[in-house]
C-alpha cells in the first residue's frame, strides 16, 4: 500500500508541475501578445504618411510633398489613387507622363491599337522603335521607365458596352483619352451607371475642349444628348490636328486628375474649358445638369449602356460656299435664308443671328416652310450635318441649296469671333 501510494503521489507531483509549466507558458504567450499589440498601437499612432514611401520615392516626390496644400498626406493620396485612362494616343500621351511622373500609385490604360507611323507627331509615348507593337506595352514601358513605383495595368482591349462597367469599376476616376465621339458617348454613360466621374477631352485642329462629367455634376449628353451623324464626325481622319493642342489639352486632364485625387482647387465640374490654339485663349461655359437630359435628367430615356458605330462620309463638294463668300451674299441681302440644322443646345451655346433653326434630327417633320423658290444656305458646325440635310431636302424636290463650308466653327473663327466655338 505504501508503494502505491508513493507512486500515486509521485504521478500528483508530476500532473501539478505540468499545469504550472503550461499555464507559465500561457503567461508568458499573453504578456507577449500585449506587447506586440502594444506595439502595433504606439506604431499606428506615430506613423507618418511618409513613413509609407521608401527613401526614393520622398526624394523624388519631394518638390510636390512640400507644396502645403499637397504635403505628405496628398501624396499617399495621389499613392493609394486608382484611374483607368481610356486610350494610349494623342490625347492619352501627355497625361500618362504626368500621372506616372506625380506617383498616381495605379494607373490602368486601355487600348486595342498597335503603334503606326501617322501617331508619332502627336503620340509622344510611343517611339519610332515602338512601331507596330501594342500601344498599351509601350506605354507601360515608358511609365515604368520614368517610375518604377507606379504600377501600370494594361488592358489590351477595345471598349465595349459589355466590357465598360465591369473595367470602370477597379478605378476612382477615368480619363478619356480616345478622342472620338462614339467612345465618349460610351464612357459617358458606362460612367453613369458605375456611379463614377470622368476628366474628357477633346480635339480638333487648332481648338481643343475639357471638363469633368459625372454623377455629381452635368454629364457629357446634358450638352451633347446625341452623337451627330457620321459625316460631321470631328475625328473623322480628314480633320487633322497639330500635335501640340493634345497635348496641352491632355496636361489639363492630368492637372484636373492630381486636383481630384488630393482634393484641392476648383475642379471642372460643372465647367467647359475651351481653348483655341491660334489665338492663344482660353474660354470657359458654365454647364448645367439637364433635368431632360435622356441620361440623367429625371426622366431618362437611356437604361442601359449604348455604343453607337460609325465612319467617315464625305460631303457633297458641290454647291458650297466658304463663310467669306456668304458675308459678302449676306451684306447685300440682309433676308437670305440660312437654316442652321445644329441642335438646340448647339444653338444655345452659340447661334448666327437671323438663321432659322432646324435640327438635323427632326428635320423630316420640320421642312415644309423651308421656300423651295429661294436659295437656302444650310450649316451646322462643321459641314457634315449641313450636307445631309442638303441630301434629305434634294429627295424631297428642293433645288436651291448650298452648304456651308465649315459651318459655324468657320463662322466664328473668320467672321464673328464673339460668337463662341464650342
Ligand atoms: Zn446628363
Amino acid at each position: 500500500m505504501i508503494v502505491f501510494s508513493y507512486q500515486r503521489l509521485t504521478s500528483y507531483v508530476l500532473r501539478l508541475t505540468s499545469y504550472v509549466l503550461r499555464l507559465t507558458s500561457y503567461v508568458l504567450r499573453l504578456t507577449s501578445l500585449s506587447n506586440f499589440s502594444l506595439f502595433i498601437f504606439y506604431s499606428a499612432a506615430t506613423i507618418s504618411p511618409m513613413d509609407q514611401f521608401s527613401k526614393d520615392e520622398k526624394i523624388r516626390y519631394a518638390r510636390q510633398t512640400i507644396l502645403p496644400m499637397i504635403g505628405e498626406a496628398g501624396q499617399l493620396k495621389l499613392k493609394n489613387a486608382r484611374i483607368l485612362m481610356i486610350g494610349a494616343g494623342g490625347l492619352g500621351s501627355s497625361p500618362a507622363y504626368y500621372l506616372a511622373a506625380a506617383g498616381v500609385g495605379t494607373i490602368g490604360i486601355a487600348d486595342d491599337d498597335k503603334v503606326s507611323l501617322s501617331n508619332l507627331h502627336r503620340q509622344i509615348l510611343h517611339y519610332t522603335s515602338d512601331l507596330d507593337k501594342p500601344k498599351v506595352i509601350s506605354a507601360q514601358e515608358k511609365l515604368k521607365s520614368i517610375n518604377p513605383h507606379v504600377n501600370i495595368v494594361t488592358h489590351q482591349t477595345r471598349l465595349t458596352a459589355d466590357n465598360a462597367q465591369k473595367l470602370f469599376a477597379d478605378y476612382d476616376l477615368i480619363l478619356d483619352g480616345t478622342d472620338n465621339l462614339p467612345s465618349r458617348y460610351l464612357i459617358n454613360d458606362a460612367c453613369f451607371f458605375a456611379k463614377k466621374h470622368f476628366i474628357f477631352g477633346g480635339v480638333h485642329q487648332f481648338e481643343g475642349q475639357v471638363s469633368i462629367f459625372g454623377t455629381t455634376g452635368p454629364c457629357y449628353r446634358c450638352i451633347f444628348r446625341e452623337p451627330p451623324p457620321p459625316g460631321e464626325m470631328p475625328s473623322c481622319a480628314e480633320a487633322g490636328v497639330i500635335g501640340v493642342v493634345p497635348g496641352i489639352l491632355g496636361l489639363m486632364q492630368a492637372n484636373e486628375a492630381i486636383k481630384w485625387f488630393c482634393g484641392i482647387g476648383d475642379s471642372l465640374l460643372g465647367r467647359l474649358l475651351i481653348f483655341d490654339a491660334l489665338a492663344v485663349r482660353w474660354r470657359e461655359l458654365k454647364i448645367k445638369k439637364d433635368p431632360d437630359c435622356p441620361l440623367c435628367g429625371t426622366n431618362p430615356s437611356i437604361k442601359t449602356v449604348t455604343e453607337y458605330s460609325w465612319e467617315c462620309v464625305t460631303a457633297d463638294q458641290s454647291g458650297e460656299i466658304t463663310v467669306g463668300e456668304l458675308k459678302q451674299l449676306r451684306d447685300k441681302d440682309p433676308n437670305l435664308y440660312l437654316l442652321d440644322v445644329r441642335e438646340q443646345n448647339e444653338w444655345d451655346i452659340a447661334r448666327i443671328d437671323g438663321a432659322k433653326l432646324k435640327p438635323l434630327s427632326s428635320l423630316e417633320k420640320n421642312f415644309e416652310d423651308i421656300p423651295k423658290d429661294k436659295e437656302v444656305y444650310c450649316f451646322c458646325k462643321a459641314g457634315g450635318r449641313s450636307a445631309r440635310a442638303i441630301a434629305f431636302l434634294k429627295s424631297k424636290g428642293y433645288s436651291k441649296l448650298t452648304n456651308v463650308k465649315g459651318g459655324i466653327g468657320a463662322w466664328s473663327k473668320d467672321i464673328d469671333p464673339t460668337i463662341p466655338s464650342y
